[in-house]
């Protein structure tokens, strides 16, 4: 609580802290957009305004510029935010929308349990609630509509879609309960398919690799355009860049639509809004195009982190943080209680300008590598007994060091052995991952009675 205290110290500062301490709950929106690296965010430093709705958040709220995520995948990354908790110490492990969240406190859960009305609305069938993400949600809207143009078993929808749902929600709502909304955005994830009115917005950008790129057969690899990303008769990677940053334009038009709504609803209360995205994206690095989960070097798990609540001034933190840090940081904002054990802690100490956590290590996983990342350095392993879906394997350990130069590049150094002695200790405490049950047969009956696509045929769906 002591995040809390610091916040209403600075409210006591300006005056107000008899009102405050009248005020009811405010209303919390977690934000959070896929596959969203965060330097392709204007406030972070890229060149086009792809982003007008997320700088306003920036403008008026705290933007930490060194967050990480948990993992550089969708539900292992969404099952860290949820619970505080690092990705090998859940139960959904690395297991990518295949496993299932069981026995830990979640967010969710803490807000219902507080007297909160919660609602989520996701946008990929990674996130469905048979992965027991909807825990605690007295709704959970994953009605995925669509499925992507190369797998037609990878259920989603787009911005417009999920953004109109979660609207009609909010209009329901009246003001007799706080709310806690979590909104998941799913567009920048690939194929990257603008709608027409945001195709050719930014048109293409180039990335360091020149010339065409052949297409893949398979998901991931190298030196080509991955099997899934494929857009037909488009091999120019600099076309793609520009699609992914046109998604990301769209997104934030609808996250925009949204936020002034939830704004409007909420006047009295003061909101609370956090916003992230699960992992970044490959853009070229390491020979890696327009994919993720691969592994967890900085292009995949440097992820934006944004928070607006009332009584903290705009400022930019460079202190390193996580999605660990997030269900600490919202109960504290909220003045509920922590979770139990959780491995992050709130950052609303540091939205103040108070202490800088003494050096700082938070851990990124994804399957077959995890890195523990510092201020300035990462140490990541990669290898046998790893990945939690196949088991162990032949393959031996490899793990190296990287740090960070002032220009912002990685430049390997010899392996940083205290690093991965503390790596070693935090795989061996791995939580077995729960396998994900079948889907509840009331959920299959009310999507077919909605028309949707049939759910059952959902076999192939893992993967980035
Ligand atoms: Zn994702």
């Amino acid at each position: 609580m002591r995040g809390l205290f610091v916040l209403m110290g600075v409210l006591a500062l300006s005056g107000c802290a008899k009102e405050e301490s009248r005020q009811p709950a405010p209303d919390v929106l977690l934000v959070t957009l896929d596959t969203l690296r965060s330097d392709w965010i204007h406030a972070y430093g890229f060149e086009q305004a792809t982003s007008p709705s997320i700088d306003a958040l920036a403008s008026r709220g705290v933007l930490f510029e060194n967050a990480i995520a948990a993992a550089s995948l969708t539900a292992p990354s969404h099952a860290s935010m949820m619970t505080g908790r690092y990705v090998r110490e859940h139960s959904v492990g690395t297991l990518n929308g295949e496993s299932r969240l069981e026995g830990i406190a979640t967010l969710a859960e803490s807000f219902s349990l507080a007297g909160y009305e919660t609602a989520a609305f996701i946008s990929n069938v990674v996130l469905r609630r048979r992965t027991g993400l909807d825990v605690g949600f007295d709704v959970y809207d994953d009605m995925l509509g669509e499925s992507e143009s190369n797998r037609p078993a990878y259920f989603e929808r787009k911005a417009q879609e999920t953004v109109g749902e979660a609207l009609a929600w909010l209009s329901e709502q009246d003001s007799s309960s706080p709310l806690f909304i979590w909104l998941h955005l799913q567009d920048p994830h690939g194929p990257y398919q603008p709608p027409e009115d945001f195709e050719g917005r930014i048109g293409s950008v180039p990335l360091r690799m020149k010339g065409d790129l052949p297409v893949l057969t398979r998901n991931q690899g190298q030196a080509g355009i991955p099997a899934y990303q494929e857009l037909a008769e488009v091999r120019d990677p600099a076309v793609y860049a520009g699609r992914y940053a046109e998604e990301i334009m769209y997104s934030d038009f609808w996250l925009g639509r949204f936020i002034e709504a939830f704004e409007a609803h909420t006047d009295s209360r003061s909101p609370v809004i956090l916003l992230t995205a699960d992992h970044g994206e490959s853009l070229g690095e390491h020979g890696f195009f327009f994919q993720h989960g691969q592994s967890v070097l900085p292009e995949l798990v440097r992820v934006p982190l944004i928070v607006v609540a009332p009584g903290i001034e705009s400022r930019r933190i460079p202190e390193l943080v996580s999605h660990v840090d997030i269900a600490p940081t919202l109960l504290d904002l909220a003045g509920l209680p922590a979770l139990p054990d959780p491995s992050g802690f709130s950052l609303a100490p540091l939205m103040v300008g108070g202490a800088r956590p003494v050096s700082r290590e938070v851990f990124s996983d994804t399957e077959g590598e995890s890195a523990l990342y510092a201020e300035d350095r990462l140490t990541r392993v990669l290898g046998s007994g790893l990945s939690t879906r196949r088991g162990d394997s032949a393959e031996p350990l490899r793990s190296e060091t990287l740090i960070r130069r002032p220009d912002g590049a990685w430049r390997p150094v010899p392996t940083d052995a205290a690093a991965l002695e503390r790596i070693s200790a935090y795989l061996e405490q791995a939580v077995p991952p729960s396998p994900v049950g079948a889907m509840e047969p009331e959920h299959i009956e009310q999507l077919r009675a909605l028309g949707y696509l049939d759910p059952e045929a959902e076999s192939e769906n893992s993967g980035p």
